[in-house]
């Protein structure tokens, strides 16, 4: 790639401890001290986010709390909070889009830009990056990291070189210098199990993925080999996109005869919330507003809707949403319902978002489950699989 072809137009910001520094922020007597957002340590919580003050002690994001808290006794715990988390994202955003329509958000804390053709407004990308920087610290009172590349790989990679407040940028003629000492869990897709397997054929480091050539790796992994040869490269062909906050996945459905009953109602429910949450683990999304829609016997139609403190392409979570709507704002008692539907929207990458926050020994028991479902449901068809309606059996 040569340097005309290759603009450096494409951002990678992400935020610098988030939920930790937005702690901080507004609660100013705790900078500078190491503060951890996550389950206090005697609820089998974990950590969610922590300042770089607590990192210095060995704790990182997803470790159980009580082992932060050995690691890091003086540690102040914080709830997390995340509708304050929500907005400031907001904010965060609103920045990144005063620069240029496309902006591709990945969590609440990072997001691609493409800033191609807002050189005269703004100049090129590595000084856009720099305004990003400065405004976020100097409207917000934050500090991210940046990076700036001609394609989304090296740009993701560049904003995580310095952290953290990095500004990195990455040129065409940086590639063979800065990625070959890289270890391959740079590589986009490449987690531990990954890596470990490619330890196995003797690849260590993106140099000795580089050095075996997309043949070899091609013999060995397929159309995987052939991926990460193009990456160690430093080429990707990702676009950045900006569809995803505008499309939504639902389901729906009209029943032979009006339901009259609020257990009928829900039945119906569980089984529309199956099938949203079935299609948006298909998509790789999770929903973070959830609509319930309600059709009456006269034909009058409403929408409710509520926006989640956490995405989920749950099923249980879905349901329960859906069900508080139907129960508390849908005015169904005593009425009769000729159609239900429910649907999820302002999508986002499932899994985005922060390490985690409460609960998730719970959610991923529900996570197992709507596997076993999907797949039953894939084998058997949508409607073989029931799951019982209600745990406390109302
Ligand atoms: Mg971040």
């Amino acid at each position: 790639m040569g340097g005309v072809a290759s603009p450096l137009t494409i951002l990678h910001v992400d935020m610098d401890a988030f939920y930790a520094a937005v702690e901080v922020l507004d609660h100013p007597e705790l900078r500078g001290k190491p503060v951890i957002v996550g389950g206090p340590a005697k609820s089998r919580g974990v950590v969610s986010s922590c300042t770089y003050e607590a990192r210095a002690f060995g704790v990182k994001a997803a470790m159980p709390s009580a082992q932060a808290a050995r690691l890091c006794p003086q540690a102040v715990f914080m709830p997390g909070r995340m509708e304050r988390y929500v907005e400031v994202s907001r904010a965060v955003m609103g920045i990144f889009r005063s620069f240029t329509p496309l902006v591709e958000p990945l969590s609440l804390d990072e997001a691609f830009l493409d800033v191609a053709g807002t050189e005269r407004l703004f100049g090129d990308g590595p000084a856009v990056g720099r305004k990003v920087k400065e405004r976020i610290r100097g409207e917000l009172g934050l500090v991210a990291s940046v990076g700036v590349s001609y394609v989304k790989y090296l740009a993701k990679l560049a904003s995580d070189l310095r952290k953290p407040d990095g500004f990195v940028v990455l040129r065409p003629e940086d590639v063979p210098v800065i990625l070959p000492p890289l270890p391959i869990t740079r590589l986009w897709g490449v987690g531990p199990k990954t890596a470990a397997q490619l330890e196995k054929l003797g690849l260590r480091t993106i140099g000795d993925v580089r050095e075996a050539g997309e043949d070899w790796l091609v013999k060995r992994l397929g159309d995987f080999g052939a991926h990460i040869a193009r990456l160690s490269r430093g080429e990707d062909v990702r676009r950045v996109e900006t569809g995803r906050e505008s499309k939504s996945i639902g389901a729906e459905r009209t029943f032979e005869r009006d339901l009259a009953t609020l257990a009928a109602m829900e039945g119906e429910l569980l089984a529309i919330a199956e099938d949203v949450g079935a299609r948006l683990r298909d998509d790789g999304s999770s929903a973070r507003t959830l609509q319930l829609k309600v059709r009456f016997r006269d034909f009058r139609t409403i929408t409710r809707s509520r926006t989640l403190e956490r995405p989920t392409d749950i099923t249980r979570e879905l349901y329960d949403v859906a069900r508080g709507l139907l129960r508390d704002k849908a005015g169904v008692r005593g009425a009769r319902v000729r159609l239900l539907g429910i649907t999820g929207q302002n999508l986002v990458p499932a899994g985005a978002g922060q390490g985690t926050l409460f609960g998730e020994k719970e959610r991923a028991k529900e996570r197992r489950l709507d596997r076993v479902i999907d797949a039953l449901r894939q084998k058997m068809g949508d409607d073989a699989v029931v799951r019982a309606r209600t745990r406390e059996g109302r």
